[in-house]
């Protein structure tokens, strides 16, 4: 077995033309029949990895995999390819399994989907070994590790799989592991010299984004209503919030579900559902939501409150844009958010507190960040990059820096004249002059600096004080309600002249919302149409998918559906070229798809635009309603011999148009003559040596049917 080979089965199986970094070596390794570990991100596309030597080679390859919901899905979705693949757990009867295990005894299974409960089981092992055994693979081999949070006991007695089979190679596949992890894997699963593939584990097509938590509830709605109909998550700290969110959202004409702990499992199951099934579109939830979700097409997720840690909220917003078409995260900060978390963090009183206090501290220089935001994850994951990336809010709107130092003089000397007594919110009232009850009792509307920075809002104020923190100008008593206290640096700014710089980073939002008013650019007219055809597309997806009782992005993926947008594909040859299309798709989804982009065009073409890939998909519509290449030529006011030459490209590419009937045999005879002595023969060289007595487009027509015997 060999790489072209695979290629090819990639192409014909999956549609993909070709591997993405790191899958072409994996594969070649674990065809060799060496163990392997796979590091990659979620959505890297681990699967191919294993999938392609499985279906490429002889015998049954099996898979263990912790999470049965995700099993059925991944075994659907290869079934939708062509792909004979089935599954054993704990809920597939007796019965259906009996008649699976005489399928894989006469090697009718390319790949085999266990739970790792069944793996380790007494009869699936005498079944292993009556089988064609090609390759075992565990994923989620992060589960194997009582390091990490997904410890499961199953996994570490998977040692007997390499004891059994030693000479099976092994591909364990995890899309978190340190170091210590890592090697976990390797001596609990007595790999032997396994080859190591660590993937880059940044997502370019995720943008980032985080902005001041400030009326979250309208932002979001904002947001949800600019990507209408898209699948997105809004993950909120508390069960209330994801009910309140939801219910904000319908209010606003948004169809929103929420989901959380708290749930009777029955109606868990069914908004997961609706989720996977297109039929909701925003779901509002705990993170308890996403796990054993493998839906493709998520392509947006909000954080309403801060994540306790960064591997969780990397882990959250992986959820979106699985496919590696663009999807976009945002997340709300606020100070408050902070001060809960850590109120949760030590009300739990957990041995390692210091540990999730340190995390959260982190995710909170994320979210405060004033350089690139993907920096600064890739660093947190040991990954090191330079540049900026150009997809987060910071690289988009650089922030700007201006003298701060009278801000931060205003905001230290109020620290100091109220005796370092007041907290965040209580300073940015007196610096406002506002004159809440709070100021008024404790006569904080006398000190000299009260009003004094009535000139920025409420939300550059917390800016400023979250960069003096930061700077080290002012730390946070936790032990003390939370009150500001100053520092010797504050000192420095207060007495001894020294200079502060600050970012205002309200600035950057105004300089964004005003690019986006002052430049009412409505989209060209080729993406309306565009974005107009995916929608069809998009909605015929949906039907089809739930006529077969599947998820709609296992019909085709959003990028499947884009590319079908902008190509307009109008054979089934071309519809193969679509990235994601192999045999099968085509077969089963082929038709419907063409027809709707023909329908469509042919539609926007006799309202008088022009539309790309129209021309060929006109005439073939015309055709197919009986015309005759004149009448076509007529209705269209162009040439015949047009007409002619667009019906002979559809017969090249396989398209059923009886051209047969405009070509007598006799003339067909002469030209496939000439085609066989010289098959790149032009039209133009015949009509010269007939000397006008084969009319052009019988040339065009007989040379096509040449081609084709
Ligand atoms: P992972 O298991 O690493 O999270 P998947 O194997 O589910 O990722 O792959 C993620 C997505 O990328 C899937 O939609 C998959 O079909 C697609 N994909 C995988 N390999 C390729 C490839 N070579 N070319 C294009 N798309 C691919
Ligand atoms: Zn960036």
């Amino acid at each position: 077995m060999d790489i072209p080979t695979a290629k090819k089965a990639l192409k014909e199986y999956f549609g993909y033309d070709s591997f993405r970094p790191g899958q072409e070596e994996i594969i070649s390794s674990v065809l060799a029949g060496k163990d392997v570990i796979v590091l990659m991100p979620t959505g890297g596309g681990k699967s191919v990895c294993y999938q392609i030597p499985a279906i490429t080679m002889k015998g049954t390859c099996v898979v263990i995999s912790p999470l049965i919901a995700l099993m059925k899905d991944q075994v659907e979705g290869l079934k939708s390819n062509g792909v004979r693949a089935a599954y054993i757990n704990s809920t597939v009867a007796a019965i259906d399994q009996r008649a699976l295990e005489n399928d894989l005894v006469r090697g009718k299974i390319d790949l085999l989907y266990v739970s790792p409960e069944k793996a380790v089981s007494r009869d699936f092992n005498a079944l292993m070994g009556a089988i064609d055994l090609n390759l075992i693979a565990v994923d989620e081999a992060h589960c194997i590790s009582e390091w990490g949070h997904d410890f499961r006991p199953e996994y570490t007695q998977l040692q007997f799989l390499k004891k059994q089979f030693p000479r099976t190679p092994v591909i364990a596949l995890t899309a978190t592991a340190d170091r210590l992890t890592r090697k976990d894997i390797e001596t609990q699963l007595g790999l032997v010299k396994p080859e190591k593939y660590i993937s880059s584990f940044d997502r370019p097509n995720l943008s980032l984004e985080v902005r001041p938590g400030r009326k979250r509830l309208e932002q979001i709605v904002d947001f949800v209503k600019n990507r209408k109909g898209q699948s997105g998550i809004v993950y909120c700290l508390s069960r209330k919030s994801t009910e309140s969110v939801a219910a904000k959202l319908n209010h606003n004409g948004i169809k929103a579900a929420y989901y959380h702990a708290g749930l009777p499992s029955s109606q868990r199951a069914a908004v997961q559902e609706d989720f996977i099934n297109d039929n909701v579109p925003v779901i509002c939830a705990t993170i308890a939501f996403g796990m054993g979700i493998d839906k493709s097409n998520v392509r947006w997720v909000i954080h309403y409150n801060l994540p306790k840690n960064i591997e969780g909220y990397y882990q959250e917003i992986g959820r979106a844009g699985r496919d590696g078409t663009k999807a976009d995260t945002l997340l709300f900060y606020s100070y408050a958010d902070v001060m809960t978390m850590r109120n949760i963090l030590s009300e739990n009183g957990s041995n390692n507190e210091n540990v999730q206090l340190s995390k959260l501290e982190r995710m909170q220089q994320y979210a405060e960040s004033l350089i690139c935001r993907r920096q600064i994850l890739l660093n947190y994951f040991s990954e090191n990059t330079d540049g900026n990336c150009g997809n987060c809010d910071i690289c988009k709107n650089p922030p700007q820096h201006f003298d701060g130092t009278v801000v931060a003089q205003k905001a230290l000397s109020a620290v100091y004249r109220t005796r370092m007594r007041v907290g965040v919110n209580l300073l940015i009232d007196i610096l406002r002059g506002s004159k809440r009850r709070e100021v008024m009792d404790n006569n904080y509307h006398t000190i000299k600096t009260y009003g004094a920075g009535a000139e920025y809002s409420a939300g550059d104020w917390q800016q400023f004080i979250q960069q003096m923190l930061n700077l080290g100008l002012l730390e946070i008593a936790y032990d003390k309600k939370n009150v500001l206290q100053l520092t010797d640096a504050s000192e420095e700014v207060l007495f001894k002249g020294r200079k502060v710089e600050l970012v205002r980073m309200t600035s950057v939002m105004e300089r964004r919302k005003q690019r986006q008013s002052d430049v009412p650019r409505p989209k060209p007219v080729r993406e309306r149409l565009r974005d107009e055809l995916f929608e069809k597309l998009r909605e015929l997806r949906r039907v089809l998918a739930k006529k077969k009782g599947i998820p709609p992005y296992v019909v085709f993926t959003d990028a499947s559906l884009e590319e079908m947008a902008a190509e307009r594909p109008s054979t089934a040859d071309e519809f193969l070229q679509i990235s994601g299309v192999g045999n099968k798709k085509l077969q089963d989804f082929g038709r419907p798809f063409l027809k709707a982009i023909q329908e469509y065009v042919v539609e926007k073409s006799t309202e008088g635009r022009r539309v790309k890939g129209s021309t060929y998909l006109i005439t073939y519509q015309m055709y197919q309603k009986g015309l005759s290449p004149e009448d076509i030529a007529m209705n269209r006011g162009i040439h015949p011999t047009t007409v002619y030459s667009h019906l002979a490209y559809l017969f090249e590419k396989g398209e059923d148009v009886d051209i047969k009937q405009y070509v007598s045999d006799f003339d067909l005879e002469k030209i496939a003559l000439e085609y066989n002595a010289d098959n790149k023969v032009t039209p133009k060289m015949i009509f010269e040596k007939f000397e006008g007595d084969l009319e052009y487009h019988i040339i065009r027509l007989g040379l096509s049917l040449a081609k084709g015997r």
